[in-house]
């Protein structure tokens, strides 16, 4: 298992995936994207490489 999980919003890789939340693009379902706990917490924004669709909203 080598697959690495990266935060959306800090890039951050995903150690501990407790409070991590991933779920596929609201917009385009392209992309599965990933915000760590921390991120989530602060409500960091998130964009999503494929359409450039841009979050929390
Ligand atoms: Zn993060
Ligand atoms: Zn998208």
């Amino acid at each position: 298992m080598s697959e690495q999980i990266v935060c959306n919003s800090c890039k951050k890789r995903i150690t501990n995936k407790a409070g991590t939340t991933m779920f596929p693009c609201p917009k385009c379902a392209g992309e599965e994207i990933v915000r760590c706990e921390h991120c989530r917490e602060i409500v960091s924004r998130y964009a999503c490489s494929k359409c450039g669709f841009i979050g929390p909203n």
